[in-house]
């Protein structure tokens, strides 16, 4: 599929080190022209993995789900929040994909004979996935960040389509922005530019000068700061940028507006725009300064790497910014909590909400259910999310319903009380990769129950889901006499998408994910009544927005 001649392109590279948040970076260059233009991301990522829906989040941090069921990179959830778009799945692209692509194509015999090789077929899959998702999307503008660092052997292939792009459709439709890194030496409290002048060396080596260059810095770069990284590395000084520590990411728009980016952006790419930003601009001000706060435990297994539950955090601090309250987060660590090495109380403490998010497998389970049987006595705030609505069940059926065993099959496949059992279609699956119930599925909400008011009296609504297991059908019955309702489903009834304890304050689980959907702009419903109930209005008298 050849370039349609409109989608201008940015190619976003990292050099120096990994973790400078280019995924950041990315969404806030598409902010400045989305969505007056249509503007698309796309990840390269350099693993085999086809995609990183197979990887351990202490791996890869948060496996991101996407609208039509794509597994990917936590990068989209930026992309999303920041930019407020759906992405979709051929937006990620990993060599695993590639490879996986022309080894098919080569036994098909689409080669006629030739040697299949890196260069020119690996890159003209690549360059074909860029134009093919321009085209279908007819992108004014993409935005395609490559994963990794500079200098990666991972990542070669990628910069060298990109390199190529350049080549073929000229200076005026591909920009390179490098994003590097700028430390501040305490001893002479300077900023740095070596290892930025390094990394574009290395970039340069592979045949690619950039346009624009983005310090990662402590502070916003000094002007002598600049100067130093123009002169070295080829670039105007009004082409070198701050991407500073800020105190909410969503800030960073803000900031490439003031120094210019998107103006440089619009003359060497020949396109005129207007940005608009006023909304954001009110959103963030809101955000670093709030009337406000709570705090919000969540308790999981992954709660030495922050990342794994991103999403979530990012979905409390959107409906945070609407209600104009700063939601702190405490970590409780369900392993912990599990073995006794840490008191319920203390763990509780200062708490007016609990989150048990997403997990898979047996570690922490009981700790997780003893953090829910607490909030649930204790009526404090709770709200589950897919695994987190498993073992709310479990822990009601256990206590309140009496079935002392009730257990997930997941955690215990004999237990005789299987309450959360493997979905029927699920059963003969054994290939691990983008097998489970994944993506955007209807619920079917009851009149007058709690997520009915709290998704605006809608009675569909369409959350993403992640997941293998289910509520055990045969045991609706008997939880809804007990005081749990399930108070949204499957069209055919059978499969328990929501549940609730009406008689708390806020006792909510779904079996999906809501909060893949939240965006700065948009905070998931589910997260803006939680956060909710989590403040205490007597303390603070908070005006609600949006
Ligand atoms: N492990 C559970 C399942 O597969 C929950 C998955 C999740 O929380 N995403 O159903």
């Amino acid at each position: 599929m050849p370039w349609n001649k409109k989608t201008k392109f940015i190619v976003i590279t990292g050099g120096v080190l990994s973790g400078l948040g280019k995924g950041i970076v990315t969404a806030s260059i598409g902010k400045l022209f989305s969505p007056r233009l249509k503007v698309m991301p796309m990840k390269c990522d350099g693993y085999l993995n086809v995609d990183p829906g197979t990887m351990n989040p202490i791996e890869h941090g948060e496996v991101f789900v996407l609208e039509d069921g794509g597994e990917v990179d936590m990068d989209f959830g930026h992309y999303e929040r920041i930019m407020g778009i759906s992405c979709k799945f051929p937006w990620n692209l990993t060599t695993g994909k590639i490879f996986m692509r022309l080894v098919e194509k080569e036994r098909n015999g689409n080669f006629l004979g030739k040697t299949v090789q890196m260069i020119p077929h690996a890159t003209d899959e690549i360059k074909e996935a860029f134009y093919s998702v321009a085209n279908e999307e007819g992108a004014d503008m993409l935005l395609i960040e490559i994963g990794g660092t500079v200098g990666d052997i991972e990542n070669m292939l990628f910069l060298e389509a990109a390199r190529q792009m350049r080549i073929e459709l000229g200076a005026e439709n591909v920009l390179f922005a490098h994003l590097s890194y700028v430390p501040v030496l305490e001893a002479v409290d300077e900023q740095k530019t070596k290892p930025t002048q390094q990394s574009v060396d290395l970039l340069r080596e592979k045949g690619i000068m950039p346009d624009v260059i983005i310090g990662r810095s402590r502070h916003i770069l000094e002007e002598k700061t600049k100067q130093k990284i123009a002169l070295f590395c080829n670039v105007p000084v009004q082409a070198v940028f701050s991407s500073p520590n800020l105190e909410s990411v969503y800030e960073l728009p803000l900031i490439f507006e003031k120094e210019g980016l998107r103006g440089l952006i619009e003359r060497k790419l020949n396109i005129r725009h207007k940005a608009d930003l006023k909304n954001w601009q009110a959103l963030v001000s809101k955000m670093k300064k709030p009337a406000g706060e709570t705090t919000i435990a969540l308790c999981g297994k992954y709660t030495k790497l922050k990342d794994s539950y991103a999403s979530i955090a990012e979905a409390l601090s959107h409906a945070g910014a609407h209600l104009n309250a700063r939601v702190n987060l405490k970590w409780i660590d369900s392993e912990s909590l599990e073995k006794g090495n840490s008191n319920i109380e203390n763990a509780f403490s200062g708490v007016r909400g609990l989150i048990v998010p997403g997990g898979f497998g047996t570690r922490g389970t009981e700790g997780k259910i003893k953090a829910i049987g607490y909030a649930r006595e204790k009526n404090i705030p709770f709200l589950g999310l897919c695994f987190g609505l498993q073992l709310a069940v479990v822990e009601f059926a256990r206590d309140v319903c009496n079935l002392k065993d009730a257990n997930s099959t997941e955690v215990d496949a004999k237990t005789k009380n299987p309450i959360i059992d493997i979905m029927p279609e699920q059963k003969n699956i054994s290939r691990k990769g983008a097998t489970m119930r994944l993506g955007a599925y209807s619920a079917y909400l009851k009149e007058k129950s709690r997520v009915w008011e709290i998704y605006g009296k809608q009675k569909i609504v369409s959350e993403r889901h992640r997941h293998r297991y289910e509520v055990n059908p045969d045991y609706h019955d008997l939880l809804e006499r007990n005081g749990m309702l399930i108070s949204g489903t499957s069209k055919d009834g059978m499969l328990a998408e929501f549940v609730e304890v009406p008689k708390n304050r806020f006792f909510v689980a779904t079996q999906a994910h809501p909060e893949f959907k939240s965006s700065l702009e948009r905070p998931a419903p589910l997260f803006f009544s939680f956060v909710d109930a989590c403040i205490d209005k007597k303390q603070t008298k908070l005006q609600v927005s949006g």
